[in-house]
């Protein structure tokens, strides 16, 4: 900076300007900046210029989560059988002092029950994963909404990498949209990650949100028997009907005191008459091993309904070739913008990272609204 006008010019200081001591620019990042949001007010001003732009429609949207690796290596980190949270010091790191405060954090600590098979004791935050199928390693999660139009990033969330803190990060962006910008997408398309119950539930009911969603579903039978697909729900009679055309209901009497029908699970049993199952000529390939058949039902299968008669159809299609532009965005910030690997440590150090990422390449997309004269005279 003592030599290069052109830093100089960026950090507007004059010729004889008085250069800052190196390390002013990093305190302030760890300290002035995280503490007054600026980076998410910079990220939501970009947002902003991009919608002036005409370049966010709202008329649908795209979410979808990326793994990149943490600045914590496996050689020093420690079994979590070894790990006592209670070890940290006041005088800690500080990607320790944040693993504490962020325990109770949904998008953190408390994303899952499940303790990870190791901690990092330089980033105790890092999710320890194997989900990219090869090598384990730590990584924390970023997460992006964005429009479908034009590939506009609307949003952008650092989890635990962790399919339960992805998901809650998804509706965590969804609704600060609606909040921050007055936007709520016409659709919502997602892969399978994010068709659970509860998930298409909260889409279809109550943000009234249409779910371009493949439903989370493991009833698939594979050993050759039907599948609670080959069933079909009556829901005005409230009861299933099997391939014999017999009916599966959940109550065949009734009781003096009301039953909710709804087990410990969360979900209603719908159960064959085993008079018609006896004989029944399909049991052999029904229920062999059973005195009669059983079709579990989730409270919030009408949502899940609502996901699979939209699979499949053509605007379908169409969303899920738009989702791919948030795949190309991922692909594009670890090969072209390099984030491979976190520089900072810690969840507010991911979030940094992950917001200035964010806003670069929604700024590349601004930029390439340059009017074609410019282009031209350039
Ligand atoms: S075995 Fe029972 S449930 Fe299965 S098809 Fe036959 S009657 Fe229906």
């Amino acid at each position: 900076m003592h030599l290069n006008l052109a830093y100089r010019w960026f950090c507007r200081l004059g010729l004889d300007g008085k250069v800052p001591d190196h390390s002013t620019f990093s305190k302030n990042r760890h300290g002035r900046f995280r503490e007054s949001d600026i980076l998410r007010q910079l990220f939501e001003s970009i947002v902003e210029r991009c919608m002036a732009e005409g370049l966010v429609s709202a008329n649908g949207f795209a979410v979808d989560a990326s793994l990149i690796a943490a600045d914590a290596n496996k050689q020093r980190s420690v079994p979590s059988s070894d790990w006592d949270p209670g070890e940290i010091k006041d005088d800690a790191c500080r990607a320790a002092r944040e693993y504490l405060a962020t325990l109770d954090d949904a998008a953190f600590g408390a994303a899952s029950p499940v303790t990870p098979k190791f901690i990092a004791r330089s980033d105790p935050a890092a999710q320890w994963t194997g989900a990219h199928k090869g090598h384990a390693f730590f990584a924390y999660a970023t997460n992006y909404l964005i429009d479908t139009d034009h590939g506009v990033i609307v949003d952008v969330e650092a989890t635990r990498a962790v399919r339960q803190a992805e998901v809650g990060a998804s509706r965590t962006m969804v609704e600060r949209t609606e909040e921050r910008f007055g936007l709520k997408p016409g659709y919502l398309v997602a892969d399978t990650a994010y068709g659970s119950a509860d998930n298409l539930a909260w889409l279809v009911k109550q943000k009234r949100i249409t779910p371009y969603i493949p439903v989370f579903d493991k009833s698939t039978r594979t050993d050759g028997t039907f599948s609670r697909s080959d069933f079909t729900f009556d829901p005005e009679a409230d009861c299933y009907i099997c391939p014999a055309e017999k009916k599966l209901v959940q109550f065949r009497r009734a009781y003096a005191t009301p039953r909710t029908g709804v087990g410990a699970d969360g979900t209603r049993r719908y159960r064959a008459s085993k008079k018609d199952c006896d004989v029944c000529e399909l049991k052999a390939r029904c229920c062999p091993n059973a005195v009669a058949r059983k079709i579990p039902r989730d409270l919030e299968e009408d949502s899940r309904d609502v996901a699979r008669a939209l699979a499949g159809t053509p605007e379908f299609e169409t969303a899920c070739q738009r989702r791919k532009k948030v795949e190309m965005l991922f692909a594009h910030l670890k090969r072209i913008l390099r984030l491979g690997r976190l520089r900072l440590r810690g969840p507010c150090g991911a979030k940094d990272e992950f917001l200035l990422a964010a806003t670069a390449q929604n700024l590349r997309r601004l930029a390439r609204l340059r009017p074609p004269e410019f282009e031209m005279a350039a």
